[in-house]
């Protein structure tokens, strides 16, 4: 039997309903999972920690920072770890969880319910089973489990706060079905001998949903702030204006200051492609860089993590942007 490190972090998954308001609160999860889910005992041994225990909206860097360090520090003792995580900022913990823990040889899964174990109707109850017994296949990297599907974690979005089927992930296949079988996808990435973990990152970073009529002028003061890279997201291929209010003399200023512009796409599907219209030219002569096919989310973290990496030095920190750290993004689609 496997041994597998179960780590709650919070969210909907372990709220009672408090009464006599009604209000979710935290409750005493591991209690409650022995109570509702015994069943959990014949698929592994299964050890539980609470790392912390949030609605997850309050998560910060920090939190991911105690969270990989959990994983690492038990990585050789346990087979395989699922994380139960609030669903709001899920996908921004995976993708954060993947850049730090480049190499996995071992599962990771968060997963988590939009309605609480202990309510009628919860999905809660089959997300945790499914990704336990998930934890226990070779599914060596960062993913997310919900509603019968495997998803990677840094190809996720959340879709949805009402309905069962709250994730989805785009530009990726899923890595995993859940039905009468459980089905393995060919694309999981291959386990690595060497684990490489980091836990630095720089929030020092914005990002900015354009929209028509964006004043540029609003914008800047950024190129005389801390502020040292900001994601911008932008229209259908990565566009913006380039005419009236055009925003491309404030990317090049930026450039100059050193600061790196990145441009992902409001279309959740799909890549940014600078090749097609005269705009995706202007920003890539203007010094801005494409997101290529990853989510906003991932596009966010990774800024971060890469601004931790290589502090005083943009160009690498624009090279290894446009590489695949952990599977989260298609290569081809890069830089174009
Ligand atoms: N607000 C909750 C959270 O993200 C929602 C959930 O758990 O689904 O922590």
């Amino acid at each position: 039997m496997k041994n597998i490190l179960l780590i709650h972090t919070g969210g909907t998954f372990g709220m009672m309903p408090a009464e006599p308001t009604k209000i979710l609160a935290p409750a005493d999860i591991q209690h409650l999972i022995l109570k509702y889910l015994p069943e959990t005992e014949n698929i592994a041994r299964i050890d539980f920690e609470v790392a912390f225990n949030i609605d997850s909206a309050n998560i910060q860097i920090h939190h991911w920072r105690t969270l990989a360090g959990m994983i690492l520090q038990n990585y050789k003792k346990y087979d395989g770890f699922v994380i139960i995580h609030g669903t709001d900022s899920m996908v921004y913990t995976a993708s954060a969880l993947s850049f730090m823990l480049q190499g996995l040889a071992k599962p990771v899964i968060l997963t988590g319910s939009q309605r609480p174990l202990a309510v009628i109707r919860s999905d809660a109850r089959s997300n945790l089973v499914n990704s336990i017994e998930l934890a226990t296949y070779n599914i060596p990297e960062v993913s997310i489990y919900f509603d019968k599907q495997l998803f990677r974690g840094n190809r996720a979005i959340k879709i949805s706060s009402t309905s069962y089927e709250a994730f989805a992930s785009p530009n990726f296949p899923v890595l995993a079905e859940v039905g009468l079988d459980i089905t393995l996808a060919k694309n999981i990435l291959p386990a690595r001998k060497k684990l490489l973990y980091s836990d630095r990152f720089d929030e020092n970073i914005l990002c900015i949903r354009f929209f028509p009529g964006l004043l540029p002028a609003h914008l800047e003061a950024i190129a005389g702030s801390p502020v040292k890279g900001v994601v911008i997201e932008a229209l259908g291929l990565g566009n913006l204006s380039i005419y009236e209010k055009s925003l491309i003399p404030w990317i090049e200023n930026m450039s100059r200051a050193g600061k790196i512009i990145i441009i992902t796409s409001q279309s959740p599907y799909g890549t940014v492609n600078f090749n097609l219209y005269e705009c995706g030219q202007l920003i890539t002569a203007a010094g801005g860089l494409s997101a290529g096919d990853m989510t906003s989310a991932a596009s966010i973290i990774k800024l971060m993590f890469l601004l931790g990496q290589f502090p005083d030095n943009p160009q690498r920190v624009k090279t290894y942007y446009q590489k695949s750290l952990a599977g989260e993004l298609t290569e081809s689609d890069a830089g174009s």
